[in-house]
């Protein structure tokens, strides 16, 4: 038998893998599932952002790009960065890459040393574990479901968590799995404990398009202290409907740059060429397109969280994404939970316990008040709510 590196074997197959494996078991036997277990939109990609697409691919924009991105949409980056208040960003500052995932996996290849400690928020999006993992470090989780997942209630924990052998400490906010926006007031907390430990921190704002109610998402790296030791990582998969097109990319001090490119260059070489051409236009001439996505999301979001609650269930409120977490299993296990919710309702969601946070499940809501109100149906007539 093959020997493999440990570092891979310490890693767990994606959960969220498993459940839409059986979700299309049990299509292919015919079966209507409804599917809240997806982590994409269910719109379609704007016409003008494929458009542009075509047109680069008629132009010939069908060769290798410099290695971290073509000017235009490194240009266009900075813009957006700027008007974010990230003003410490230049064209030098910034990798682009085949998705947000990519930037991640090559931040922490870059950052994370054996035996390096990883802080995690929980409940935390699962690719943040295995990358840790595949960079060798070691992890170290607090919890915010007590505080509805909120960050300012957990920063004791937090601070007990943290010390100087933390390497990194991942935000989400917008949060996958959770939907919590972090306010500014905990945003400054986790500050103060990043510049007190001499942490990096990276801020993942992919769902910083998609916020509700006027909900500020706060971007990490505007704070006093935090323009130096920030890498914002953001991508064009959820606020443009682009997921199967690979776009991403992340911002950070340019000798972090500089370490990550070699990462980069010796990897993927670069993003694909007229997929960043029409990551351009969609910087550029989308704004209806999102927030015309946003308004679904906001009407489906309150939709879900009317019927749940109409249900006795207690959803904790999410301000962005298009995932909410309700407490569908106090009392039992989360896991059993799920797999009855798709075996017998054939309603697909994902355990927190996947997320590290059990006694939730999450479910997406980007999909139709149709489905939404068909799987509530379903989860009640087996009696999971
Ligand atoms: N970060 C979070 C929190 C996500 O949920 C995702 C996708 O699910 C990503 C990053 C990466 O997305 P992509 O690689 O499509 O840009």
């Amino acid at each position: 038998t093959m020997d493999f590196a440990s570092r891979v074997e310490r890693v767990e197959p994606s959960a969220t893998l498993a459940i839409s494996n059986k979700a299309a078991e049990l299509e292919a036997e015919g079966k209507d599932v409804v599917d809240l277990s997806v982590g994409e939109p269910d719109f379609d990609t704007p016409e003008n952002i494929k458009d542009a697409a075509k047109a680069a691919l008629d132009a010939g924009h069908t060769g290798y790009t410099p290695s971290n991105g073509i000017p235009e949409l490194k240009d266009a980056l900075v813009d957006k960065l700027h008007d974010d208040g990230l003003t410490q960003y230049g064209a030098d500052n910034l990798i682009v890459t085949p998705g947000g995932k990519q930037a991640l996996y090559e931040i922490f290849q870059t950052i994370i040393d054996g035996d390096d400690e990883v802080a995690l928020l929980d409940p935390a999006w699962v690719s943040y574990e295995a990358m840790a993992k595949l960079a060798g470090g070691t992890l170290t989780r607090v919890d915010t479901a007590a505080h509805d997942f909120q960050l300012e209630g957990a920063l004791d924990d937090l601070a007990e968590a943290v010390s100087d052998d933390t390497a990194l400490l991942v935000v989400n906010s917008p949060g996958n799995p959770h939907g919590a926006v972090y306010s500014r007031e905990a945003m400054e907390g986790v500050r103060d404990l990043a510049v007190e430990h001499d942490i990096t921190v990276i801020s993942d704002e992919i769902y910083k398009e998609i916020t509700y109610d006027g909900a500020e998402a706060v971007s990490l790296g505007t704070l006093d202290g935090m323009t130096d030791r920030t890498v914002t990582l953001n991508g064009f998969s959820k606020a443009y409907a682009m997921t199967g097109w690979r776009l991403g990319y992340f911002a950070g001090p340019e000798d972090l740059v500089s370490q990550a490119g070699k990462v980069h260059s010796h990897s993927v070489s670069c993003a694909v060429n007229f997929v960043q051409h029409a990551g351009v236009e969609a910087l550029t001439n989308t704004d209806d397109a999102v927030e015309e996505m946003r308004q679904a999301f906001a009407e489906r979001r309150e939709f879900l969280i009317d019927l749940l609650e109409e249900r006795g269930v207690r959803v904790p409120e999410p301000q962005g994404a298009f995932y909410m977490m309700p407490e569908v299993a106090p009392d039992v296990d989360d896991t059993e939970w799920c797999d009855r919710a798709i075996s017998d309702a054939q309603v697909a969601t994902v355990p927190g316990s996947a997320f590290g946070t059990p006694g939730y499940a999450r479910f997406s809501y980007a999909n139709s008040k149709d489905r939404l109100e068909e799987a509530v149906d379903r989860l009640a007539a087996e009696d999971l709510l």
